[in-house]
């Protein structure tokens, strides 16, 4: 519980103030948490749940208080007594086991700014809250209802798995077939860059400064100090500082540069491709410079290709593709051969690792 207040001991020098309340019963307002146990006017007991911290223009000072820690309350009329009393002075009844009274939650303001007075929001209401708290918690569906429930989704599910990977076997022929082969091409040459002064890469030339703010620095920058305001739980309440330092947040500044660089970078991509019986084939490349480095010159920086095959269920106007890595792989499926293949029943798309050449039955 953030702020909660030690139960046995309070520091020395807190400055002790009376809790305030009100008598439900005669209306009787502002009533001292510490000098009236008792309502003065209807002779009402104390109820802590009544308790709150005054404005600091009303609050009242004890002197010399003794503290035996939060009071007990009666187990069988709720009047609350000292810690140090035996017996509940209404009713007689031991108060050895007794719960403590509930405190407020302790309020904290920057030192300077004053306290406003914090009323508790309706005792009865906080009662009921209190009684509803305490009752157990009754769970809203028994255990086998949450069974059926769980056993219905895994149903569900299964059901949902079944239909989107169900397959059916297909015969297909190749109605076309198509490949792909590119090759990327970089060009040596200037390319504009932005770094730390201190990071330049090697080579960078037509360099410019300037200051830029490289990162921030938090720096000290004194204390600040909060008054706490801790219910003592005894009709009491004590005031306390807490300090702790603050820090401000301090631009560092450093030299950044832009440069050019000669460096190669991606410049063009050459493809060729074609369908039907061609064979594959690498797009001609006429590289400038021939293989060597300078401003302008070109090198080959990587090749791509990708093969596709076109099939045709005999029994439906859709076209199926499969498509292929290695011209390997892609070289027996011939125009017009026939194959059998796993399709998705229901989302129709190809399994194409179960391509397989059609028997001479099939
Ligand atoms: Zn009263
Ligand atoms: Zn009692």
């Amino acid at each position: 519980m953030p702020g909660s207040p030690d139960e046995t001991s309070i520091p020395a020098d807190a400055p002790i103030f009376e809790m305030l309340w009100d008598c439900r019963y005669c209306g009787t307002r502002k009533l001292l948490g510490k000098t009236h146990r008792f309502c003065p006017n209807c002779g009402a007991a104390q109820e802590p749940a009544a308790r709150y911290f005054p404005s600091d223009a009303e609050k009242v000072a004890v002197k010399d208080h003794v503290y035996h820690g939060a009071d007990r309350v009666c187990p069988s009329c709720a009047t609350a007594s000292s810690a140090q009393a035996e017996f509940c002075p209404q009713c007689g009844t031991p108060l050895t086991d007794a719960a403590r009274a509930g405190r407020r939650a302790s309020e904290r303001r920057a030192e300077g700014e004053s306290f406003a007075e914090s009323r508790p929001p309706d005792p009865d209401a906080a009662r009921q809250q209190a009684l509803a708290a305490a009752r157990p918690a009754v769970p809203r569906f028994t255990r086998a209802q949450v069974v059926l429930v769980a056993v219905g989704l895994l149903f569900l599910c299964g059901v949902a798995a079944y239909a989107l990977t169900r397959t059916e076997t297909a015969t297909v022929a190749v109605v076309d077939r198509e490949w792909v082969r590119s090759i990327d091409v970089e060009a040596y040459g200037p390319v504009s860059g932005s770094d730390w002064c201190d990071s330049l890469p090697p080579g960078a030339y037509a360099v410019s400064r300037h200051q830029a703010v490289r990162y921030h620095e938090q720096v000290p920058d004194g204390e600040q100090c909060d008054t706490i305001r801790i219910d003592n739980g005894d009709g009491t309440y004590r005031e306390e500082r807490s300090c702790f330092p603050v820090y401000r947040s301090e631009p560092v500044y450093a030299d950044r540069c832009t440069y050019q660089v000669d460096t190669w970078a991606y410049a063009r991509t050459v493809e060729a491709r074609g369908t039907g019986h061609d064979t594959p084939a690498w797009p001609a490349l006429d590289l400038t410079g021939g293989g060597r480095t300078c401003v302008g010159c070109e090198r080959e920086a990587g090749r791509h290709e990708r093969f596709t095959v076109y099939f045709s269920p005999p029994d439906s106007e859709g076209r199926l593709s499969c498509t292929f890595d290695a011209a390997e792989a892609w070289q027996p499926f011939r125009q017009g051969t026939e194959w059998v293949l796993e399709v998705g029943a229901f989302t129709g798309s190809p399994d194409c690792g179960s391509l397989r050449a059609a028997g001479p039955g099939g």
